[in-house]
């Protein structure tokens, strides 16, 4: 796949970024991904996080232009009633010229390969394919590409891989659900939102205590702490240092969850998930693929994963069952480090910079260059985009950014972050 200096690498797998809009998009062409998937319409199920149909057609324009592949969710578990609308969104993506359709369900699948069959298929990690022989029957249904459950460890990964020809795709980051991949019913229970249509509410990061019928107004913390207990809150997933070991075991694509993320998460996660896989690839050059095992990432690798925020990280399956250590039963926040401040719009001596968070003279900033390099400048100036001199920037202005040193060689849609704690 396509590294950050544009070189092809066909040892390495696919890098897949979630995106939940056209500028989320352009952020993850920018910082490396080889492809990304999004939704639109009613069929996807992140319902706040859809593309409208200019979007997707936008996106997929500027996703090819940049030789990035644009799959498409069309994941809901599906009624009766969706299935009406859903031939002419078919239609829709096959004249949008998208690259592949992520399908979940069963009908949907049969439907799509029926009107669009020079559309590519992968089944959605909905399905929750767990075994060899699931496996087989989806290549034999015409599947392109599995998305496999994520409740599977590395050995089983490998026998699946042993079974079928087709493509293989793992998540290697992100949120994680209790149930199995979102086929839950929580959220339509406590809330009315459906999570298996795309509403999901997250009632496992709720914060739940006991309560005694007679005394309404009155909770009882459960085991944890006075805040209460989390019991379905799961960390989130993080394979950064199993890549060579998913690489070894035959993955075709390495995907990232999040399209409801800020464009700061898709941008950093994007970038830290290329810059370890070229990093990997150069070392199998310099190694020799034999050696694939034995890679192991250097230290900066973790210290560009703390600052971009989690809720604490667990390898879920991958080695054996999660315990009570892979949950965070004492709290919902993130835990950044980092904050974003800026996009770059307009290159020069000092970059337009749309402002995302508040910054001041003196502040020390980074700019997230591709790759993995972080350049360290202050803050000494601001004008106002009329070139009018500011104390302060506020969230959603444009102005000049002047820095010591100065950021003279900066790219279009780089990121800059400033730290918080
Ligand atoms: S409530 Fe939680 S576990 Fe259930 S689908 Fe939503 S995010 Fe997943």
């Amino acid at each position: 796949m396509t590294g950050i200096d544009g070189e092809k690498n066909p040892d390495l797998p696919e890098l897949l970024a979630p995106v939940g809009s056209l500028e989320k998009l352009k952020i993850a062409v920018h910082y490396g991904a080889d492809a990304v998937y999004l939704g639109s319409g009613q069929y996807s199920l992140r319902a706040h996080a859809v593309m409208g149909p200019d979007d997707v057609v936008a996106g997929v324009e500027y996703a090819h232009r940049h030789g990035v592949k644009v799959y498409v969710t069309v994941n809901i578990m599906a009624h009766n009633r969706d299935l009406i609308e859903l031939p002419a969104y078919l239609q829709f993506l096959r004249e949008a010229k998208v690259d592949g359709l992520i399908i979940g369900d069963p009908g949907v699948f049969a439907m799509a390969r029926r009107l669009v069959p020079e559309l590519p298929v992968h089944l959605s990690t909905q399905a929750n394919v767990t075994n060899r022989e699931s496996a087989l029957f989806w290549q034999s249904q015409g599947a392109e590409r599995l998305n496999l459950a994520r409740e599977l460890g590395l050995v089983e990964i490998e026998e699946i891989r042993q079974a079928v020809r087709l493509k293989l795709e793992l998540f290697v980051h992100g949120a994680l659900c209790i149930s199995y991949s979102g086929r839950c019913s929580l959220s339509l229970y406590m809330t009315g939102r459906d999570a298996n249509l795309g509403q999901c509410a997250h009632p496992c990061r709720y914060r739940y205590a006991l309560r005694e019928e007679k005394r309404p107004d009155q909770y009882f913390p459960v085991e944890e702490d006075e805040r209460g207990t989390y019991i379905f809150n799961s960390k989130d997933l993080c394979l950064l240092h199993h890549l060579p070991a998913l690489i070894k075991a035959g993955a075709d694509s390495l995907k990232i969850e999040g399209r409801m993320k800020s464009i700061y998460y898709v941008g950093a996660i994007v970038r830290l998930y290329r810059a370890a896989l070229d990093y990997i690839g150069a070392e199998m050059r310099r190694l020799g693929p034999e050696q694939l095992a034995k890679i192991n990432l250097p230290q900066a690798f973790d210290e560009e994963l703390q600052k971009i925020g989690s809720r604490g990280y667990t390898e879920n399956f991958f080695n054996q069952s999660p315990t009570e250590q892979d949950m965070l039963y004492d709290g919902i926040d993130y835990q950044p480090t980092h904050a974003p401040v800026g996009i770059v719009r307009e290159v020069g001596t000092a970059p337009l910079i749309e402002v995302r968070n508040a910054l001041d003279p003196g502040d020390t900033l980074e700019y997230l260059d591709q790759g993995l390099r972080n350049i360290e400048v202050q803050v000494t100036s601001m004008t106002n985009s009329a070139g009018a001199p500011i104390l302060r920037a506020n969230p959603n202005s444009m102005i000049r950014l002047y820095t010591e040193p100065a950021l003279a060689n900066v790219t279009l849609l780089s990121l800059l972050r400033k730290r918080v704690v």
